[in-house]
C-alpha cells in the first residue's frame, strides 16, 4: 500500500498568536517550494497561513547557519507569570538584550501618516516629561551598562519643548550611539536647530524618514508631498557633516520598485551611512493594511535590493545572527567613486580572494584583523559584531582612521512582524526594545500589538484567563 505524502516539508513547530483573538497558539513551519509558511491554528477562530519567506534556501540559513548564543541584559525587568507574548519584559525568556532601544519621548507630529504604527498626528499633544524621559533613560543604562545604540523617536522627537535638554540627558548617560527618528521637516526649515545639533556629533545619526523620491508615493504613504523637504534636509545634513541613515517603509505595489533609487540616492551623500528598509506590518494607523497586497518578507525585500540596487548582489545581503529571522544586512565600502560590497566576502578565504578589497586591507593589518572579525560572524557565534548594534554603529570606529564614517554604506532589512506573522521563537529574540518609565523594556513587535495605548486592555483580559486557568491547576 503506497501512503500520501503532505505536499511540503514540515520544518519546525513554533507558537504565535491568532490574529483574530490574540491568544497564544500552536504553530508549524513548513516548506513548499520556495515558499517558507507560519501555519497556525486557534480552537475558536481556526486556521490561518501565512508566507513568511520566498526563499526557503536563506530563511534556513537565517535559522541554520546565522545563528549565535543569545546576549543577555544586566538584569530582567518583568517575572514570568503568564507565558509569552503577556510577560513584558524584559522577562527572564527573552534571548537577546537591548541591541537599540527606542525612547518615545512624544505622541505629537508635524504629519499624520497613513502607515504610523504609533498613530501619532497633531491632535496628540502629549510630551513625555524630562523626568519620565530620564527614567526611560536609565531603564535602558540598568538593563545594558553601555547601551550601544539609543533612539529618540515619538511622534516627531525635535518638536520637544525639551528635545535639547533631552538630549543633554541622554549625553550625560554612558550611551554610546545615539539616534534620532525624524520625518525631516524640522531639518529642512530650522537652519539654526540643525547648527545646534551639529554640536552633539559624533555618536549621533539621523534616521530619516525617506520612502521615495516621489511625491505620488510620498501622498500615499505619509499624506504629504515631502520630496522637497527631504530634499532640503538632505542639503543641510551633509552641510553639517552629520551622519544619517535613509529609513525607507516598504510597501508593495506602492514603492518596492523605489529600492534601488532610493539606495543609489543615498550613495551620493557623504553623510548617508546606508539605508534602512522596514516592509510596512499590520500595525497602528496602518488600518487598511491589506496583506496580500502590501506585506513584503525579508527575503523579497533581498532580493529587490539585488535586482535593482546595482550593487549588491543575493550573496552581499545576509542574515544577522542576533535576530536572523527579522533583520538582514550588507556593507559596502565607499572609496571615492568607488563602491565595494563587502558582505560577499565572509570568510577568511573570500578575504583574500578580492584583488581590490586586499588593496584596501593590506595597508592596515589592525583593520584587516578587525574587518575579518566583524564580518565572519558565522565563523565566531560569539563574536560581537553578530549583534545589531555593531552593524550600526561600531564599523566605522574599528576601522578608523584608515576609514571614516563617509566610506561606510550599509543595507539593513528590518521586519517588525504583526499578529498575522508573529513567531514566537523569532519575538524571543526581538533586539528593538521600547523603553517604559516604570523601568520595563518592550520588544518592539510586542508593544505594537499588546502594550500600545489602548491594546493593553485585550492584553489584561488575557492575563486574567491565564491566572485564573492556572489557578484550576493548582
Ligand atoms: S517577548 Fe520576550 S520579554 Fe516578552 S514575554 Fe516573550 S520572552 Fe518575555
Ligand atoms: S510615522 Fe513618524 S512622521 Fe509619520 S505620523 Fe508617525 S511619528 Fe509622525
Ligand atoms: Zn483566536
Amino acid at each position: 500500500m503506497s501512503r500520501k505524502n503532505r505536499p511540503w516539508l514540515f520544518y519546525d513547530t513554533t507558537a504565535s498568536v491568532c490574529t483574530t483573538c490574540l491568544r497564544q497558539v500552536e504553530a508549524k513551519i513548513v516548506i513548499k517550494g520556495d515558499d517558507v509558511f507560519l501555519d497556525k491554528w486557534c480552537p475558536a477562530h481556526g486556521s490561518e497561513r501565512v508566507l513568511i519567506a520566498d526563499d526557503a534556501a536563506y530563511y534556513r540559513l537565517g535559522r541554520e547557519v546565522y545563528v549565535k548564543a543569545p546576549e543577555m541584559p544586566e538584569r530582567f525587568n518583568t517575572p514570568m507569570r503568564h507565558g509569552c507574548p503577556y510577560d513584558c519584559g524584559l522577562c527572564p525568556d527573552h534571548m537577546q538584550h537591548s541591541c537599540l532601544s527606542v525612547v518615545e519621548i512624544t505622541e505629537h507630529c508635524n504629519l499624520r501618516c497613513p502607515v504610523c504604527y504609533a498613530e501619532s498626528g497633531p491632535e496628540r499633544q502629549t510630551h513625555r516629561s524630562l523626568a519620565e524621559v530620564e527614567a526611560m533613560l536609565d531603564a535602558v543604562v540598568a538593563n545594558e551598562g553601555e547601551p550601544d545604540v539609543v533612539q529618540l523617536s515619538g511622534g516627531e522627537p525635535t518638536l520637544h519643548p525639551d528635545f535639547f535638554a533631552i538630549l543633554d540627558a541622554a549625553r550625560a548617560r554612558p550611551i554610546r550611539h545615539l539616534m534620532i527618528n525624524t520625518n525631516g521637516l524640522r531639518i529642512a526649515r530650522d537652519e539654526a536647530f540643525v547648527a545646534r545639533l551639529a554640536g552633539y556629533r559624533p555618536g549621533i545619526e539621523i534616521y530619516l524618514q525617506f520612502d521615495s523620491l516621489h511625491d505620488a508615493v510620498l501622498q500615499q504613504m505619509r499624506g504629504a508631498d515631502l520630496a522637497d523637504i527631504h530634499a532640503r534636509a538632505l542639503a543641510r545634513l551633509e552641510a553639517h557633516g552629520l551622519s544619517t541613515t535613509l529609513v525607507m517603509t516598504v510597501k508593495r505595489g506602492v514603492n518596492d520598485d523605489q529600492i534601488g533609487e532610493v539606495i543609489q540616492h543615498g550613495l551620493q551623500y557623504r553623510c548617508v551611512r546606508g539605508v534602512t528598509l522596514q516592509p510596512v506590518s499590520d500595525a497602528g494607523r496602518n488600518v487598511d493594511f491589506d496583506a496580500a497586497r502590501h506585506r513584503l518578507t525579508v527575503s523579497e525585500v533581498r532580493r529587490r535590493v539585488a535586482e535593482q540596487s546595482g550593487l549588491f548582489t543575493l550573496d552581499d545581503i545576509v542574515p544577522v545572527p542576533c535576530n536572523p529571522d527579522t533583520l538582514a544586512m550588507g556593507y559596502a565600502l565607499k572609496l571615492g567613486d568607488e563602491v565595494l560590497p563587502l558582505t560577499r566576502h565572509l570568510g577568511p578565504d573570500a578575504l583574500l580572494a578580492g584583488p581590490r578589497n586586499t588593496i584596501v586591507f593590506e595597508r592596515d593589518p589592525a583593520m584587516k584583523e578587525a574587518v575579518f572579525k566583524l564580518f565572519s560572524t558565522n565563523h565566531s557565534p560569539e563574536s560581537q559584531a553578530s549583534c545589531l548594534s555593531s552593524l550600526l554603529c561600531c564599523l566605522p570606529a574599528i576601522a578608523a582612521p584608515a576609514l571614516g564614517y563617509e566610506n561606510v554604506f550599509r543595507v539593513l532589512i528590518v521586519q517588525f512582524m504583526d499578529a498575522a506573522n508573529l513567531d514566537l521563537r523569532a519575538l524571543k529574540k526581538s533586539c528593538v526594545h521600547f523603553a517604559q518609565p516604570d523601568g520595563r523594556l518592550i520588544p518592539f513587535e510586542a508593544y505594537n500589538l499588546f502594550y500600545r495605548g489602548e491594546r493593553i486592555e485585550k492584553t489584561r483580559e488575557i492575563q486574567a484567563e491565564i491566572a485564573a486557568a492556572t489557578a484550576r491547576r493548582r
